[in-house]
């Protein structure tokens, strides 16, 4: 698909052209994802920076990808909601989509949302 290759090229000339400011940025936003998994006995789940037209996260068997340019750029708390978001996927595990199960770990863990999704 041509539009996520320019999705793929934009995230790797970025993680080449990062400020010093930035790389610690980003290694802040890692560190708060590594614990947040290993405090949800999830250190079996990579945690890891992309960029994709559909979402700013992600939640895959194996690892959790986060909008490099959303981690960059949102306040702390946005990023930590996402970065919770996706883990309370990963505690729900097969399981997908945001239903009722979704719903219900989401809210232990303190996760907000606008959307309305369906139980
Ligand atoms: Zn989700």
């Amino acid at each position: 698909m041509k539009l996520q290759k320019l999705y793929l090229e934009r995230l790797a000339e970025k993680l080449n052209n990062l400020t010093i400011a930035e790389k610690e940025r980003i290694e802040g936003v890692n560190e708060i994802a590594v614990q947040l998994l290993k405090r949800y006995g999830l250190e079996h789940i990579k945690f890891e920076f992309g960029h994709n037209r559909k979402y700013y996260g992600i939640c895959h068997q194996d690892r959790i990808e986060l909008d490099l340019f959303l981690a960059l750029n949102a306040p702390r708390e946005v990023v930590r909601n996402i970065i919770l978001h996706e883990i309370a996927h990963a505690l729900v595990y097969p399981l997908r989509g945001h239903g009722e199960k979704w719903q219900t770990k989401a809210k232990e863990l303190g996760v907000t949302w606008e959307r309305k999704y369906r139980k």
